[in-house]
């Protein structure tokens, strides 16, 4: 079988990262008898540093044309890279979201595993993590205040910046049904969550989420108020199977849920349209601060491959091949600098993507 992947490696260690995960996508592909044939695009940074601009019309067609796209990371220090004295509509960051939008990638998914290997890199207390958890954020990521109407004005001699916060019945439904079918794999707990208590576009997805739930009797719902919830996460994160919840709420959660996992740097990420039609990165920037340094963990990046192969090319035995390799690899003891801990030994990107790959 040959599938056609679109490869964006984008800047700082992303194409260091990507080129590991290829490796060992390639590795597995030659066990299971498949192939990927990849036509790598530019997109953030290094498609300013070519096009002026973050993301062109081609690279939108070209991806949208493949079965899937992997991803690395886009974006530089926003202190020194010049990509960052253009306008905010042609830096880096507005290429993704222009993606996001024109594959019409609504629901991403952001799994929060804690290797019992790496129970050292959790910054929680051990009678907290107990036999470690397993959560999946559910967050709806083409709508609400990212993609609201913005403006900057100035009133009497005022500046006042303006964001706006919308969502529809609609697009609350088709997150909320995916978070349901999600869960049914699961533990079957779905905690919606929410600030209902002060807005509106909250007290609208509440409600829209008990409708969903109707179809789902074997689901348990809870809510939980968004600020609760990120206390929740560091108090008892046990409690969690499935987090649904809207774009900037999610944004935040996932990014805390990594770090009581310990590192950003193995946590993948997978972006879904209605079709199965995916994007996959890895939850982390593109870590401009050790960008070519072959220091960045490579796991999470090569994690988003195998969520890749289960969710968009349904080659699940595949999928499971790259977990087990990642885990068995952990359990060997090898380590890159940002998860290692006593004992352990410590490896660069390269040498990670290549004992994983042997391990597949
Ligand atoms: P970051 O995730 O890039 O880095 C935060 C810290 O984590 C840094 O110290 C970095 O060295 C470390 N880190 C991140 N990934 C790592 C890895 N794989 N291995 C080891 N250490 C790792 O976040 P940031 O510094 O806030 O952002 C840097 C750039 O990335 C910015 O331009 C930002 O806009 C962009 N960004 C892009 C994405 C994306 O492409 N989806 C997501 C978040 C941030």
């Amino acid at each position: 079988m040959n599938y056609n992947i679109a490869v964006i490696p984008g800047d700082g260690i992303g194409p260091e990262i990507v080129e590991q995960a290829i490796q060992v996508l390639d590795t597995t592909g030659k066990k299971f008898g498949f192939e990927l044939n990849y036509t790598k695009l530019l997109m953030g940074g290094a498609s300013i540093d070519v096009y002026g601009i973050p993301l062109t019309d081609e690279t939108i067609e070209k991806a949208k044309a493949s079965d899937a796209v992997l991803m690395g990371s886009i974006g530089g220090d926003a202190r020194t890279s010049p990509w960052y004295r253009l306008e905010p509509s042609k830096r880096p960051e507005a290429g993704l979201l222009k993606l996001r939008k024109s594959l019409n990638l609504f629901a991403n998914l952001r799994p929060a595993y804690l290797y019992r290997e790496l129970k050292d890199a959790c910054p929680l207390r051990d009678e907290i993590i107990g036999d470690g958890f397993d959560m999946m954020i559910m967050r709806e990521l083409t709508g609400g205040l990212y993609f609201g109407e913005r403006k900057t004005v100035e009133e009497k001699g005022v500046k006042k910046a303006i964001d706006t916060l919308t969502y529809d019945e609609n697009e609350i439904r088709r997150i909320a049904k995916r978070g349901f079918d999600i869960a049914m794999k699961r533990r079957k707990k779905v905690t919606s969550v929410d600030k209902a208590n002060v807005l509106d576009s909250s007290r609208l997805w509440r409600s829209v989420v008990e409708e969903v739930a109707k179809d789902y009797p074997e689901v348990t719902l809870e809510h939980m108020l968004v600020d609760n919830c990120a206390m929740q996460l560091v108090r008892d994160p046990k409690q969690f199977d499935v987090i649904l919840t809207e774009n900037m709420f999610g944004d935040i959660l996932s990014d805390e849920a990594s770090m009581v996992t310990g590192s950003i740097g193995m946590l993948s990420s997978a972006s879904l349209n209605e079709t199965g039609f995916g994007l996959y990165e890895p939850s982390h920037g593109s870590a401009p601060d050790i960008a070519g340094m072959d220091i960045a963990n490579p796991i999470a990046t090569i994690l988003s491959a195998a969520m890749m192969l289960r969710f968009s090319l349904n080659l699940d035995e595949a999928a499971d091949a790259i977990e087990a390799a990642v885990s068995q690899v952990l359990k060997d003891g090898y380590r890159t600098g940002d998860i290692m801990s006593e004992g352990c030994t410590k490896v660069g990107c390269k040498e990670m993507g290549r004992l994983i790959a042997e391990r597949v």
